[in-house]
This record gives C-alpha cells, structure tokens and sequence, in this order.
C-alpha cells in the first residue's frame, strides 16, 4: 500500500498537527506491536485498552504517522498526528476510501452460519482466474471488515470480506465501507437472538448487506429461507438476484448428494455438473453451490470451479475431520454452535453409513437468551428422531438436551449427563471402536476441543 498522508487527512476529514503531510503511509496497524516501518498507527479506544496509551511504542516501532483522537490530550512525540473526533470512524472511512481506490470487483458474505466456510470457498474458485485479496480468519467485525479492507494489495482484483454482526445496524455499516458488487447471504439461523429477538429480526439485520450493494449488483440468496424470500421483492428492480435451495424458483440446487468412502461429498447441481468437495454435510453443499455461482458469474471455466473446490485450504475447528486412537471417525465441529448448525451436523453425523454407531458429544449453545431453553430441548428431541445411539452432554444448558432427548424417545440409558469435561473422554472411548463416528460440537466457551484433543 502506498498512501500519502494527504489522501488519508482527506478521505478521514482530519486535521494535521503539522505541516509534513507528503509523507507515504506504506500500511495501517492499530497494534503499536504489530506495527511495521512507516506503518499509520491508529489507535483504537477499545473496552479494556485504549490504544493511545501505546503511542510510544508504535513510534519506537517504526509507525511513520498516527491518528489521534481530538478528546485525548496531545502526546509528546516526534511524527506527525492526523486528528479526528474518532479514529473509529476514521478507520473506516480510510477503508472506503481506500476500496474506492483499488476498486477491486468487492464480494461480501454475511449469514448466521458458514460465512468463513463460503468465504474461503468463493476465494478458492476465484484464485484461479483473478488476483484474490480475502479475510484472514474470521476478521468480520467493524474493526476486522477495515483492515481487512487496508491490507489488500494495490494489485488485488478481487475482494472476499466476511461480514459478522451481533446487533442491527452492525452489517449496513459494514457494506457501506466494502460497497460490494456481489452479496452473499448463507442462511439464517439463531445466532446472536438474545439481542436481536426473533429470527424475523435476523433477517432483516443480514438483509442490511443490500444497503451498500452496488446498483444492478448481484445477490446469492438462501432460497430455502423463507423470511428471505418474502422480504427480498422489495428489491427485485434494483438488484438481481441467484436463489441456492429447493424452494425458491429460478434456483440452484443440487440434485444428487452423495458421500463416498474417502469422506468427500460429491454432488450433481441441476445443470448435470458433477463437483466433489472436501467438506462433510448437505450445509457445506449449500455454502458451495453459492460459491459455485460467483464462479460462473465472473466466468471461471467450470473445470477451474471444480479445481477451486477441490483445492480448498480451510480455517480451522469447523468440521475437522480426525482419527481417534481407537480407530473411530471423530468431526471435530467445536469452533461454535447455534441450533442451526447443530442440526446441519447431527444430520451430517447420522448420515454417514459406513458407520455403525453414532455418538454425539454436545454442549451448551450460548447466547439463545430467552429462546435458550426451547432451542436446548428441540436438539435433543432432534437426536432423538435421527437415532443418535449415544448422547453425552455437558453444561447446565446442555442438560437440557438430555431432556429433550428422552422426551423425544431416545432410550435414557443411552443417554449421558456429564457435568465435568474430563470424565468425557473416558466414557467416549468406552463405547467407541473403529465403526463409531463420534461428533463433538458445543459453543466456543464451552471448550469442548479439550474433549477432542484426548480422544485423538
Ligand atoms: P462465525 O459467526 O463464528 O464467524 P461463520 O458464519 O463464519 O461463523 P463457519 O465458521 O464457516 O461459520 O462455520 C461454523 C459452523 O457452522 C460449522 O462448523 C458448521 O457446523 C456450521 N455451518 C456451516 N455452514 C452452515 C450452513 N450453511 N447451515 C448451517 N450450519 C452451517
Ligand atoms: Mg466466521
């Protein structure tokens, strides 16, 4: 990157506290540790730290300028300070000024769940037509969608950008900064619905990501979702619009799924094509079929979209697969869970057939606020109708998944309540030979990866 303070005093309508101001930015850091020779430090006034304290050491590190928040007393230090009311909102202005300038063609994802697994996918397909700039992990939030954004290559012709939220207005603003040109909404689940409420209010807040599309701008949709269906004719002039599912007309979806012995998934989209695809569960299928459509829509020959999928480099603790060390299959889905997504993964785990035996190690899903204790019992009932053989649960919410469970006629003796993590293992690999696939998923602070990394 190469910025002139100038175009930054511009784009973030500051002030300088000098009269240097042809000086080149070559980066943007808001960690004075992270910070690279003649980087922009901007610091940030988070919850805990406020990022202004730190401006000795971004400048012992080699930061060539800094935003500075006018509120803040001025600090003794040799480069020059752009001041703003804000450096939050100056951070993101630079990044809108910088997308404008690269003007890469911007493909946004947001989607209660599998936006960094779409992501990727999209990334994946497009390397291997354009010079693709995407997020790094799960970087999705306000301050993660900026830099982002910053830290694209001037060369970049393509930008991938996960776009997280957790209260409405959150997702507006950010497609306001990426302006995309192609949206991408996977799915609506329950995550986030102790601030939002109803799921009707999560639609809405990822329907936000239309506001800062381009005009005739292009958006893949969840078809099978119908809160998004209803609300999406508001828009059909202005935008156009790819159904992915069954239920939607004029969609794509697949046809044919199937899972061979390898654990790959092959499946046939409605226009005969056959793709294969290291992922496991009909929702990765979904969340491919809409990276399969950007693709085709910025002309990838569909043998380098079948390449693209077939090369994916994944982010991870989604869905891992692993070998236990008596032999069992183990998916490792611990990164988090809503309801939604532990239902995509039971039914992945009771569909794998060359399995004979399935257990499901599950814990709390958090943040259901008042829905929580429906949603906990509804999983269990749900493991019930798809014939789990066994079930462990852990966490005071996760006792409610047992509940549920027997309600709904899983045997009780099949049925585990474990209040501590480390009894988990033990009884895990009492039950479990090469024949048993064993899935363990709960909420990110539930840290049920320590149950997976002594069953591997
Ligand atoms: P986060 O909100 O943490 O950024 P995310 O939306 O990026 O999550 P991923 O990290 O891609 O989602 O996937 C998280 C989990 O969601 C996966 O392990 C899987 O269990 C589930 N998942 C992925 N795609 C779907 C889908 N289309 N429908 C339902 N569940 C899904
Ligand atoms: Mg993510």
């Amino acid at each position: 990157m190469k910025l002139e303070l100038k175009e930054i005093i511009q784009a973030v309508k500051g002030r300088l506290d000098s009269n240097t101001d042809n000086i080149l930015v070559s980066g943007i850091s808001t960690d004075s540790r992270d910070i690279n020779k003649g980087d922009l430090f901007i610091p940030l006034v988070g919850e805990r730290f406020d990022g202004h304290s730190y401006i000795k050491q971004a400048e012992e590190n080699g930061a060539i300028a800094a935003m500075w928040q006018e509120s803040r007393p001025i600090p003794d230090t040799n480069i020059p300070l752009i001041l703003v009311s804000d450096t939050l909102k100056a951070l993101q202005h630079l990044a809108r000024a910088y997308r404008e300038r690269i003007n890469p063609i911007v493909v946004g994802v947001t989607g209660s769940n599998g936006k960094t697994t779409t992501k990727d996918l999209i990334a994946s397909i497009l390397a291997l037509k354009y010079r693709v700039h995407k997020t790094k992990g799960n970087l999705n939030n306000h301050i993660g969608v900026p830099l982002t954004i910053l830290s694209m290559p001037e060369d970049a012709e393509v930008a991938v950008i996960e776009m997280g939220m957790s209260a409405p207005g959150e997702i507006e603003v950010l497609s306001l900064i990426a302006k995309p040109d192609i949206v991408v909404i996977t799915n609506i689940g329950e995550s986030h619905i102790e601030f939002l409420k109803t799921r009707e209010n999560i639609a809405k807040a990822k329907l936000e990501i239309l506001k800062g599309l381009q005009p005739k701008g292009l958006a893949i949709l969840p078809g099978d979702e119908s809160l998004i269906r209803a609300a999406i004719t508001d828009f059909d002039e202005s935008i156009q619009v790819i159904w992915v599912g069954k239920e939607a007309v004029n969609n794509s979806y697949p046809i044919e799924i199937r899972m061979d012995d390898t654990e790959q998934v092959n499946f046939v989209d409605n226009e005969q094509t056959r793709y294969s695809l290291p992922l496991l569960g009909v929702h990765n299928v979904i969340n491919a079929l809409m990276a399969i459509q950007i693709g085709k829509k910025l002309n990838v020959p569909i043998s380098d979209i079948k390449k693209g999928l077939a090369n994916l480099q994944l982010t991870g603790m989604r869905l891992e697969k692993l070998r236990g060390r008596n032999g069992s299959l183990i998916l490792n889905d611990t990164y988090n869970a809503s309801p939604t997504s532990m239902k995509a993964s039971l039914r992945l785990l009771a569909s794998l057939k060359q399995y004979s035996k399935k257990i499901a190690v599950l814990g709390d899903m958090l943040e259901l606020g008042n829905h929580a204790h429906e949603y906990h019992l509804e999983v269990g009932e749900f493991c019930a109708d798809l014939g789990i053989d066994k079930l462990i649960v852990t966490g005071s919410l996760g006792e409610l998944i047992a509940k549920g469970a027997i309600a709904g006629g899983l045997n009780k003796n099949d049925v585990y309540y474990i209040k501590d993590l480390n009894q988990i293992p033990e009884i895990v690999l009492q039950f479990s030979n090469p024949q048993t696939a064993i899935l363990v998923k709960g909420s990110r602070g539930v840290r049920l990866e320590k149950v997976v990394d002594r069953l591997v």
